[in-house]
């Protein structure tokens, strides 16, 4: 095979940034745009020893998983990977990625458990009697509405050739701005925000920022929207100190947008590609906004970690609070806490939370949501959790551990941190994951190393049209096994 070939392929599967993989005679190719079923015609682009990529010309048969397309502009955006395959089968090709990396990577035995026994071990085990250590993983819990879940949006600013402003998104890997209003992820009063920025600033003679000569002033602007309480949080982040006619900016922000609550302004007058600068001014309003999950309240201000899918994260952590088992006196540790989302989702169930993050704002952000909810019972410190938890340990030799909770990015757990959780030996260890192949891997090691068995495994849509899955995994055994 050679460059400009062109070929058929019967597309086969995914890779993990969301190409579809198929062969040309025995060779792997990589093609964007095309979904597992589909038989395409691609031209070869480009080759590597093992593989190479190609670019599609034209389906010659879809895939029966194939969707039309809801935005025009998907596949110059790149953002919606899955968003030309039905959602149904989505959420199966996530659950699959999932087991496929546990039998893999982790050298699990799984089976697909049917959704009705999530809550019920013994029936889900009576599933699958010839091997006691199977590891059941449930269907991935979708969303009824799988489009419009973000809660925030961060838009680049810029010109058009003809010296137009405009907003819309950077097209794959480049600094180009594509002109894009609405996203189909994002509320559409985001739009509306959006228009009406571009609006003033037309108006008020105010210039996008140039990447190239560093001149003008707008950069991005980010908005965050609390789906629970309705509160909009607008915030630009320009390249100057001074913002001039904010006033007229807010009249049109109240008098238009429902729920518009606050607006700020983040300097960044760096060259760099970092979206928020370090300082940030509030201009209207209290500079944050608020949102409850499952009944528990968060302060989010613009630089503030919080999940992008709310409704999602409510049956995530809900799932980790299942798996957990609290009854009311269980001492817990939250690894990786950033906010402490999981950590407020187990407060009202246990007797004593701690929580570790290496982010010193987000620790700040997890005492004051703490507060603001009246628990007494957490604590939170700062620092890399698998030098802060060992120390605890060495410090605290008596105090037992009850329940460990892990959420880490997604390189996955420090070695030495599943040393310390191995050796603190709690009842139950709850991994809320990002990746399901470092999943595999640490999961391989609690296991085989330290005595645990995986429970069950339960993957969640927390990004509808892309094909990142979010899994979260109960381990049992420690001193209470
Ligand atoms: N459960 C959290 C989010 C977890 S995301 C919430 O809902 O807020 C993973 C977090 O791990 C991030 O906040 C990141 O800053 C933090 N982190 C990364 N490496 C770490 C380490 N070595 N020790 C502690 N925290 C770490």
């Amino acid at each position: 095979m050679k460059k400009n070939d062109i070929v058929t392929v019967s597309v086969t599967d995914l890779t993990t940034e969301g190409e579809g993989i198929g062969r040309a005679g025995a060779f792997p190719l990589f093609i964007k745009d095309a979904i597992p079923g589909d038989t395409v015609r691609a031209v070869v682009t480009k080759l590597k020893k093992n593989y190479g990529y190609g670019k599609m010309l034209e389906i010659l048969k879809p895939s029966a998983d194939r969707v039309p397309m809801r935005c025009p502009l998907s596949r110059r955006c790149g953002g919606c990977q899955a968003g030309e395959t039905d959602y149904a089968a989505q959420l199966r090709f996530k659950t699959r990625k999932v087991m496929e990396n546990l039998q893999r990577l982790g050298g699990f035995t799984v089976y697909e458990a049917a959704a009705e026994y999530a809550a019920e071990t013994d029936a889900v085990r009576a599933e699958f009697p010839s091997d006691p250590d199977a590891v059941p993983v449930f269907p991935c819990i979708g969303m009824e509405e799988p489009w419009r879940y973000r809660d925030k949006a961060q838009v680049p600013f810029g010109k058009n050739k003809a010296g137009e402003t405009i907003c819309g998104f950077y097209a794959g890997r480049t600094h180009d701005i594509i002109e894009s209003e609405d996203c189909l992820l994002t509320p559409p009063e985001f739009a509306d925000i959006l228009r009406m920025i571009k609006r003033w600033m037309k108006q008020s003679c105010i210039a996008p920022y140039d990447e190239t000569s560093g001149t003008g002033l707008l950069r991005h602007v980010l908005i965050r929207k609390g789906f629970c309480t309705g509160e909009i949080l607008v915030c630009l982040i320009v390249n100057g100190r001074r913002v001039p006619k904010t006033d007229a900016l807010i009249a049109s922000l109240k008098a238009e947008i429902a729920g518009f609550k606050t607006l700020s302004v983040n300097i960044n007058e760096t060259r760099g590609n970092t979206i928020l600068g370090a300082e940030t001014r509030q201009i209207y309003g209290p500079g944050h906004i608020e949102d409850l999950l499952s009944g528990v309240r968060f302060r989010i201000s613009p630089q503030s970690f919080y999940q992008v899918n709310p409704m999602q994260t409510e049956k995530l952590y809900g799932k980790a609070l299942e798996y957990a088992g609290l009854t009311g006196n269980e001492t817990v540790w939250d690894l990786y806490c950033g906010i402490g989302t999981i950590s407020l989702f187990l407060a009202e169930k246990a007797g004593k939370v701690y929580g570790v993050e290496i982010v010193p704002q987000a620790v700040l952000d997890a005492r004051e949501n703490a507060k603001l909810n009246g628990f007494s019972n957490t604590e939170f410190f700062t620092g890399k959790a698998e030098e802060v938890l060992p120390a605890w340990v060495e410090a605290h030799p008596d105090e037992q551990i009850d329940v460990i909770t892990v959420d880490p990015p997604r390189k996955g757990c420090d070695e030495k941190c599943l040393e310390t959780i191995g050796r603190m030996q709690p009842k139950r260890v709850v991994y809320v994951s990002c990746d399901s192949a470092t999943l595999a891997r640490d999961l391989k090691i609690l296991t085989q190393q330290y005595g645990y068995r995986v429970e069950k495994v339960q993957p969640v849509d927390m990004f509808p049209q892309t094909v990142a899955v979010e899994t979260v995994v109960q381990l049992s055994g420690g001193n209470g096994r």
